[in-house]
C-alpha cells in the first residue's frame, strides 16, 4: 500500500465516515490508487487527521472534511467545500452508517430515524449532490456500503437490515437513471468487519460472531482493507462495464 499506483489517477474521491473502520481503509486505498481523498467525519476529527497522515506520509493526497451526512445542510456544505478545495468528484463512497441491533419489542422511532437518516436518506441525498457534481463527459462512480444483512437479515436486526435492503434498491434504481449519464452505481455488501464499529456493538468473542465464522468458508471475520482492496476495483475502470450490483465481500458467507 506504500507504493502509488495511477489506477485513479487525478480522480477526486469523497469518502464519507472515514475516520475509523472501513471507510478510513476505503479512503487509504483510494489514496494509494493515486485518488485526491476528501475524508468525511462527523465528530471523530483527530481519528480522520491521523486518516490523512497516513496518506500523506505514503505520498497521497487527501484532506479532512467534517460535515453530519445524516443532515442536508451538512451534506450541502460538505459538497460545496469539496469542490472549492478540488475543483470537481469524480468517485462518492457512501461508507457512514450507524449499526444498531434491536429487537422489534425495542423498536422505537428514534431507532428507526437514527439509521435510516443516516444510512438510507444521507445516502440519496450525497448521490444526488455528487451527480450534480459529476463532469458529463468523465461520468462517475457511486459505491453505496451496504451489508451482507440486506439478505441475510438476521433476527433482532429488522430496522438495520431494511436500511441496507434500500441501500441495495437504491444501488439498483439509481443505475438505471444515471447509466445514461455514464454513472455507475453499485452496493458493495461486507460480512462481518472488525472495526471500532464491531468493539463498539461488542461483537468481539460474541456467540454472533463465532456463528459467522462458522458460516463462513475462509474461516475468519473480515479486515477493513479486506473491503478497500474491492473499492478501489469499484472505484476503477477495472470495473467498467459492472452497474446495479451488490457485490458480497464476506468470506464466502451469506
Ligand atoms: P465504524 O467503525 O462505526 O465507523 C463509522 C464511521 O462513520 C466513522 O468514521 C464515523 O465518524 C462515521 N459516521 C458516523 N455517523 C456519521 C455521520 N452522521 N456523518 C458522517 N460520518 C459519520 O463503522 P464501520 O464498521 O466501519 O462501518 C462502516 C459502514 O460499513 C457502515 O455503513 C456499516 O453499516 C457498514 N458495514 C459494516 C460491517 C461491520 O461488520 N463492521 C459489516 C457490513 C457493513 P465519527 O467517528 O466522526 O462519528
Amino acid at each position: 500500500m506504500s507504493t502509488i499506483t495511477h489506477k485513479l489517477a487525478g480522480k477526486t474521491a469523497l469518502v464519507t465516515g472515514a475516520s475509523k473502520g472501513i471507510g478510513a481503509a476505503i479512503a487509504r486505498h483510494l489514496a494509494a490508487a493515486g485518488a485526491t481523498v476528501v475524508v468525511n467525519y462527523a465528530s471523530s476529527r483527530e481519528a480522520a487527521e491521523r486518516v490523512v497522515s497516513t496518506i500523506t506520509a505514503a505520498g497521497g493526497k487527501a484532506i479532512a472534511m467534517q460535515a453530519d451526512v445524516s443532515k442536508k445542510p451538512d451534506i450541502d456544505r460538505l459538497f460545496a467545500e469539496a469542490k472549492a478545495a478540488f475543483g470537481r468528484i469524480d468517485i462518492l463512497v457512501n461508507n457512514a452508517g450507524i449499526f444498531d441491533f434491536a429487537p422489534l419489542a425495542e423498536v422505537t422511532e428514534t431507532h428507526f430515524h437514527r439509521q435510516f437518516d443516516l444510512n438510507v436518506l444521507g445516502l440519496l441525498l450525497a448521490s444526488q449532490q455528487a451527480a450534480a457534481q459529476f463532469e458529463p463527459e468523465a461520468g462517475g462512480v457511486i459505491i453505496n456500503i451496504s451489508s451482507l444483512v440486506s439478505t441475510a437479515a438476521p433476527a433482532g436486526a429488522s430496522v438495520y437490515s431494511a436500511t441496507k435492503a434500500a441501500v441495495d434498491a437504491i444501488s439498483r434504481s439509481l443505475a438505471k437513471e444515471l447509466g445514461p449519464r455514464r454513472i455507475r452505481v453499485n452496493s458493495l455488501n461486507p460480512g462481518m468487519v472488525e472495526t471500532e464499529g464491531f468493539h463498539a456493538a461488542g461483537f468481539e468473542g460474541s456467540d454472533f460472531q463465532k456463528d459467522v465464522v462458522s458460516r463462513t468458508p475462509l474461516g475468519r471475520i473480515g479486515q477493513p482493507d479486506d473491503i478497500g482492496r474491492v473499492a478501489v476495483f469499484l472505484a476503477s475502470d477495472d470495473s467498467g462495464w459492472v452497474t446495479g450490483q451488490s457485490l458480497p465481500v464476506s468470506g464466502g458467507s451469506s
